[in-house]
């Protein structure tokens, strides 16, 4: 039997979504890519002209990951149809260029003042944006005098701390934080050691999600396999993975070891019986969930419960080890620094609008930030957290010339209840919706560390 074509996925997809129709009636106007997926469909119903591959692709082409939709299975074909599609066709230069974040980070920042001449002002920057796939009209980012990574190196923290430190967080900074906005992940690194935390910031790639959205598979797989070797490690030697980009987090802690459970080695670890999966019915960082399962019948389930997802070829034990040990700063600021008494200072009144941003919501982690701003004398704190609300960015997508406007018309609704809220500060964790939110509303936009930052200072 021949292997199913993308268009083949593509097609399975639609026709599983429109049995369902849960998402039709939740998503369709929040997600692009199901309010095309039911167009298509609905008009095949009525006239019988099937889908082409062009709409196909076009319809794939709209999911930006964001995570809201119910079933992990559909977005991993949506991803195992992009994969087939840049496997079968290739990808476009463009797009080559743009999901490689840590390389045009290190391009700028080896000479940040003439990066900014060329791409704020110069004519230059059209040539640039073109050759990039970048919508003429997106604002790009600036290059910082000094990146993140260099600021560490500087600063000794390329060092592991000596042994017998009672608390060591290995921090993964993410493409954007350690080239574009070093301002973040500095606010950490001081929030952390102000708390007793020893801060380890490893060699690290990029998580891998630009590529993996692009159906990169090949580079996505390459760089989570070097960050999963690596921050496996470091968790066995007692260091805990801190996240401050909840895109990172969501990959390392949840996409990356999605199905891992399954895998043969991890049912011989945890002693299975030959006839039984046993899956953990909670995180297992969580105290004594490890020892909590579902046990399932392999005659009943064993054909469809496999370790077979896109991150199948890394070690599952290993993807087992980082998922579970890796923190959001914000859940991890509540543990390792609240506990330690930390005080706030109180701040001049300050009305903030917090954008909780999707890949946050989805590790299921409540509201840290809000909890821990919640306490600072002086600020006023507006949440935006509806469960499909979305600044439609998608990355590094809503740079892209094709998505641009897609990306506009996914965060109006964000942005419109942002400027009736009119605050002195946008709030986000996410650097790809600070980019969103600095270009869709005239208000400056931070990443709570920083406003943590300056209250414990
Ligand atoms: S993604 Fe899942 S819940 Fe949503 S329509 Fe498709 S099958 Fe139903
Ligand atoms: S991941 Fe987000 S964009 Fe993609 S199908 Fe689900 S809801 Fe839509």
């Amino acid at each position: 039997m021949r292997a199913p074509s993308p268009e083949d996925i593509a097609r399975s997809i639609v026709a599983a979504c429109a049995d369902c129709e849960v998402c039709r009636f939740m998503l369709t106007d929040d997600c692009l890519f199901f309010r095309e997926l039911y167009r298509l469909h609905d008009r095949e119903a009525e006239t019988g002209a099937a889908p082409s591959p062009e709409e196909l692709r076009s319809m794939l082409d709209r999911c930006t990951y964001c995570a809201l939709c119910g079933c992990p299975d559909i977005r991993a074909d949506i991803i195992a149809a992009k994969s087939g599609l840049a496997a079968r066709d290739g990808l476009p230069l463009s797009v080559r260029l743009l999901e490689d974040v840590a390389r045009l980070g290190q391009l700028g920042a080896t000479a940040p003042r003439l990066a900014n001449r060329i791409m704020q002002s110069s004519p230059l920057a059209g040539v640039g944006k073109r050759l990039a796939g970048v919508h003429a009209s997106r604002r790009l980012p600036q290059v910082p005098p000094e990146t993140f990574t260099a600021w560490a190196r500087r600063k000794g923290l390329h060092r592991p701390p000596s042994p017998g430190v009672a608390r060591k967080a290995a921090y993964f900074a993410g493409c954007s934080g350690r080239y574009f906005f070093p301002e973040v992940p500095r606010a950490l690194v001081r929030l952390l050691q102000m708390s007793g935390v020893a801060v380890y910031v490893p060699e690290q790639v990029c998580c891998g999600m630009p590529p993996f959205l692009e159906g990169d598979h090949t580079k996505a797989l390459d760089m989570a396999r070097a960050n999963v070797t690596r921050l496996a490690a470091l968790a066995a030697e007692g260091f805990d993975i801190v996240c401050s980009c909840p895109t990172c987090g969501y990959v390392l802690k949840k996409l990356i070891r999605e199905r891992a459970y399954y895998a043969e080695s991890y049912q011989r670890s945890v002693g299975a019986a030959p006839d039984v999966l046993k899956v953990p019915m909670a995180d297992g960082r969580r105290a004594g969930s490890a020892s909590v399962f579902n046990t399932l019948r392999r005659s009943i389930y064993g054909r469809i419960l496999k370790d077979d997802g896109h991150f199948a070829a890394i070690d599952p034990l290993e993807r087992i080890a980082v998922g579970e040990n890796t923190w959001d700063a914000g859940e991890y600021l509540v543990e390792a620094v609240e506990g330690r008494g930390l005080r706030n200072t109180a701040m001049p009144r300050t009305r903030l609008a917090y954008f909780v941003p999707c890949h946050q919501r989805e590790q299921g982690i409540g509201r840290p930030y809000l909890a821990l701003m919640q306490k600072v004398p002086g600020l006023e704190i507006d949440v935006l957290d509806g469960a499909y609300e979305c600044c439609g960015m998608g990355g590094i997508m809503g740079f892209k010339r094709d998505f641009h406007a897609h990306a506009l018309e996914l965060g109006a609704a964000v942005a419109a209840k942002i400027k009736t809220l009119h605050p002195d500060i946008v709030v986000t964790d996410c650097l790809s919706c600070r980019l969103q939110l600095a270009h869709m509303t005239p208000f400056t936009v931070q990443h709570p560390l920083e406003i943590l930052a300056a209250a414990w200072a």
